[in-house]
């Protein structure tokens, strides 16, 4: 299946459930996003995929953006600190992690145990109805790849 046919079917199963849950058509259209998002995330260990892509502006963006944020809320040395220092290693480490340290394709990423470590993750940073729709939407990506594997 292309990255097509993984956001579609995760928007599609994500939707029913969250529907089936009673969440609301407002709440689902906001998360729908992120159900597309995690349904192609899987395949981050394909070089030429989407997900891949995504997550490469996203790393780029994130190291821009959050030493700006800590800017408004801490002093300038604070802010060299913390935010470049903190945000230099993160796309340091995110570059060398999928240059050096990518697994195989349908290896680690496609596993219920990085499903759950993406899920957690989520649920740490957002919240619980984030963390389920990412956990549906990663879930959606094995369930079409018939590639369920505990680890
Ligand atoms: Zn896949």
């Amino acid at each position: 299946m292309n990255w097509r046919g993984h956001v579609l079917f995760g928007l599609v199963l994500y939707a029913i459930l969250a529907y089936l849950c009673h969440i609301s058509l407002t709440t689902i259209i906001i998360l729908g996003p992120l159900a597309m998002f995690s349904a192609i995330l899987p395949d981050i260990d394909l070089k030429q995929s989407k997900a891949r892509a995504i997550m490469d502006i996203f790393a780029v963006l994130l190291a821009i953006f959050y030493p700006l944020a800590y800017m408004y809320k801490l002093n300038l040395l604070k802010y060299i600190q913390v935010g470049w220092i903190s945000s230099a290693a993160f796309i340091g480490l995110y570059f060398i992690a999928v240059r050096f340290f990518m697994p195989k394709h349908r290896g680690f990423t496609h596993t219920i145990a990085a499903t759950l470590i993406y899920a957690i993750l989520i649920y740490t940073v957002f919240g619980w109805l984030e963390g389920c729709t990412a956990l549906i939407g990663y879930s959606s990506h094995l369930l079409a790849d018939k590639h369920i594997r505990l680890v």
